[in-house]
């Protein structure tokens, strides 16, 4: 009986173990993906970035004599009328790890298992399950320096090969046609200019790795914090649709490793940041929604207001955090210690919840993903697991000094002032809504708080708070 392989934020060939099991079994396998509930709920701009990499993932299973199949609905009910139509005896997926996805699968998996469908579950999107890392004492890691000692020693096995051919059923199920599905409705920005930057698809996401393992590897540790710079993978886009899956990027950066590369054991430490980011969220399902930190509900967070949208729009007149957000609203990426920044300043300078700033990356990234985004928002306002205090404030006139010397990166981004600003400059006032009012012309804005009132404000707000 044919079955069915659920489609989800793995839209790869390789290193997909289910796929590769599914494919072994000999059966005719009907892949497909459903815009649920889960999928419904996400951001414009992964929305937009999931619709781009459907399509690319349809075209590869069109290359092994397969298809996707769309369907649209409640992921229990569509699965359960396309095993009725196909007469598939079997649903396979690969595990998710954020709540929402989890507590639909569950509930996924008890119907059809009570329905006779066997419903089975595989690993694939990280290295290691995150309940297979555990403390001495058997408890989740909550500092990320033992997590990794705990996993660098361990072999996460060979990525599994692409199958070369999948068998279809005798006839094909109905499929909706992706255009249809408009996902990119929700773009309030121009998709058009961020296409530009997007790297879509597993062979173009495989190529990325082996451009990054051959050359800039080398320098990565000391590269990667300039944002200025050319010096990371770029595959957190790619990860985060899994069109390349962690055990091929482990095996690429051990390669390296052994071939003498001097940033490799670096760079597969950031890819374990991941894992780290997994793993709490599995412990802590909260992570995205509460200060996982105990005390911390009482603290004077700020809700929204006039300075949040000014961040928001690039529009701070603190050109280090302005240019990160243009930065990301152009491309739907941000370079790491741009994203550290531009959330230090709107949790300590402006005093915003984390929540508002960890919501508007969640509508911005192409490459969001629920448990490194949380991570990194509570991690940057002091209120999660292995954090920053809350009284190390950064500053971002110093950091751009120290991490953007030339002003290749603030030069990159913000137009205003320069004679000749570059394309990615202006591109920012085609990509931001019209109703920003905005355009190259403008007088870059007088600062919205001084860097040192803001420091002031959010330390006695902290020495209040902890008293
Ligand atoms: P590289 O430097 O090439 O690193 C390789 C891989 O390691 C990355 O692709 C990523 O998978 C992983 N990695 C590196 N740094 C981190 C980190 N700090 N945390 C978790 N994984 C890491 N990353 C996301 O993938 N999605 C997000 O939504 C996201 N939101 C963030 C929000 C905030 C406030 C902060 C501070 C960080 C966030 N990060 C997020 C982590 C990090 O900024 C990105 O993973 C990184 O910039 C991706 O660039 P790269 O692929 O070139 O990374």
């Amino acid at each position: 009986t044919p079955l069915i392989l659920w489609i989800r934020r793995d839209l790869r060939l390789a290193d997909h173990p289910a796929l590769a099991e599914a494919a072994a079994t000999g059966r005719p396998v009907i892949p497909v993906f459903v815009l649920d509930e889960v999928v419904e709920g996400y951001g414009a701009a992964p929305k937009w970035r999931l619709g781009e990499g459907l399509a690319a993932h349809a075209r590869a299973l069109e290359g092994i004599g397969s298809r996707l199949i769309l369907r649209r609905g409640p992921a229990l009910p569509v699965l359960r009328a396309l095993v009725a139509e196909t007469g598939a005896g079997a649903v396979w997926w690969q595990r998710l790890y954020d709540p929402a996805a989890q507590a639909r699968d569950t509930a996924v998996k008890a119907a059809l298992k009570a329905e006779g469908v066997e419903a089975r579950s595989f690993a694939g999107a990280l290295l290691f399950e995150p309940w297979e890392v555990e403390t001495g004492q058997g408890g989740f890691y909550k500092v990320y320096t033992p997590f990794w000692n705990a996993v660098k020693g361990r072999d996460p096995g060979l990525p599994a090969a692409p199958p070369k051919a999948l068998r279809p059923p005798e006839a094909w199920p109905a499929s909706d046609r992706l255009q249809d599905w408009a996902l990119g409705a929700g773009m309030r920005r121009g998709a058009e200019v961020v296409a530009k930057h997007a790297c879509v698809g597993e062979a173009r996401a495989l190529a990325r790795l082996d451009a990054f393992l051959g050359t800039r590897v080398q320098d990565y540790r000391a590269a990667r914090d300039f944002p200025g710079r050319e010096a990371t993978s770029g595959l957190s886009e790619n990860l985060a649709w899994g069109e390349i899956g962690p055990r091929s990027i482990w095996q690429g950066g051990m390669r390296a490793l052994h071939a003498g590369a001097a940033g490799a054991e670096h760079f597969l430490k950031e890819l374990v940041w991941r894992e780290f980011a997994a793993h709490l969220m599995q412990h802590s399902p909260e992570l995205a929604s509460r200060n996982w930190r105990e005390g911390w509900d009482d603290f004077p967070w700020r809700g929204n207001s006039d300075a949040a949208e000014r961040w928001r729009r690039g529009m701070t007149g603190e050109p280090f955090v302005d240019a990160a957000m243009r930065e990301m609203y152009v491309t739907g990426t941000m370079h790491n210690r741009a994203r550290m920044i531009a959330a230090s300043y709107l949790t300590k300078h402006l005093m915003t919840d984390w929540r508002l700033g960890l919501a508007w990356f969640e509508d911005c990234l192409i490459d969001w993903d629920p448990a490194s985004n949380a991570m990194g928002w509570q991690w940057v306002a002091g209120s999660g697991p292995d954090a920053a205090p809350y009284f190390r404030v950064f500053n971002p006139a110093g950091q751009a000094d120290k991490f953007d010397p030339d002003r290749a990166y603030r030069d990159r981004w913000i137009a205003e002032g320069q004679a000749r600003p570059p394309q990615t400059a202006l591109d920012f006032f085609a990509a931001c809504p019209e109703a920003w009012g905005l355009s190259p012309g403008q007088r870059y804005p007088a600062p919205v708080i001084s860097l040192a009132e803001g420091r002031a404000r959010a330390l006695a707000a902290y020495a209040g708070h902890k008293s």
